[in-house]
Parts: C-alpha cells; structure tokens; sequence
C-alpha cells in the first residue's frame, strides 16, 4: 500500500468529528468540617480549571460565605462549619459571574483590565463582558 492510500486509510478510520456543545461542567468542591473548620479539599484543581488566581477564587467564597479563609498545604481551610451544598452553590456563582462566557458558555476565559475595569474576555468566541473589578 502507497502512503496515500495509508493515509486515506486513517482517515476514513477516525472517529466522525461531533461538534462539542456539549455545556461546561462546573467543577464540584470535595469539603469536609473537622472542628469548627471547614477543609475545601480540591480548591486549587477548582482554581485551576477555572484558570483563575487563587487569591481571587479565595476571596470571593471567603467574602459569600462570611467565612476568614487561608490556603494550608495546597487546602483552602476556612474558619466555620460550612455545608458542601452551601460552597458549591458559590462556586457556580463564581464560574457564571467570573468564568463562563456569556455570549458562548464556554470557559475558556481570561481577565483582562482596562484602567479600573476588568472584563472577562471569551478566547473561544471573543466575546467581552465587565464584572466588577474589586471583590470587597
Ligand atoms: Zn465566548
């Protein structure tokens, strides 16, 4: 067999190409309460699929849930008994104000700041939107 014919060959093997519109999953938090803290255990996989600065992640559920927070040894551990269902409530929060694009749903975004503004820009579509810049 000549290599074109190969090659026609692996071609009209491969897998028929679906369109992915399939919706953006939201990451779940994995937590458990020990003592009067609360263990957010995959925070930092969570930061990191949402390609956001921990810090920003941290802020914004430290600030929802009324709750001081610090990262100990890669876990986001907060002071107070919260509830999975109550963190996973403001991780979707986070992901629709501050990931997901509004104009395609996909989460393929970075920030990008303007003087005192900060946009979410979509690298999937190109779409823009503002949130607010300072989480206090
Ligand atoms: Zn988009």
């Amino acid at each position: 067999m000549d290599y074109e014919k190969l090659l026609n060959k692996a071609f009209s093997e491969m897998p028929e190409r679906t369109e992915t519109s399939e919706r953006f999953e939201i990451p779940k938090a994995k937590s458990f309460i020990q003592g009067n803290k609360t263990i957010f255990d995959n925070f930092i996989q969570i930061a990191s699929i949402f390609r956001r600065e921990q810090e920003h992640l941290m802020k914004f559920l430290s600030r929802e849930l009324a709750a001081p927070a610090q990262v100990v040894e890669r876990k986001l551990v907060f002071v107070g008994k919260l509830g999975n269902e109550r963190i996973n409530q403001k991780i979707e929060a986070y992901a629709k104000e501050f990931v997901i694009c509004r104009e395609c749903g996909k989460p393929d975004t970075e920030f990008v700041k303007k003087q005192r503004f900060l946009f979410v820009h979509c690298l999937a579509c190109g779409a823009e939107h503002s949130v607010r810049a300072k989480i206090v």
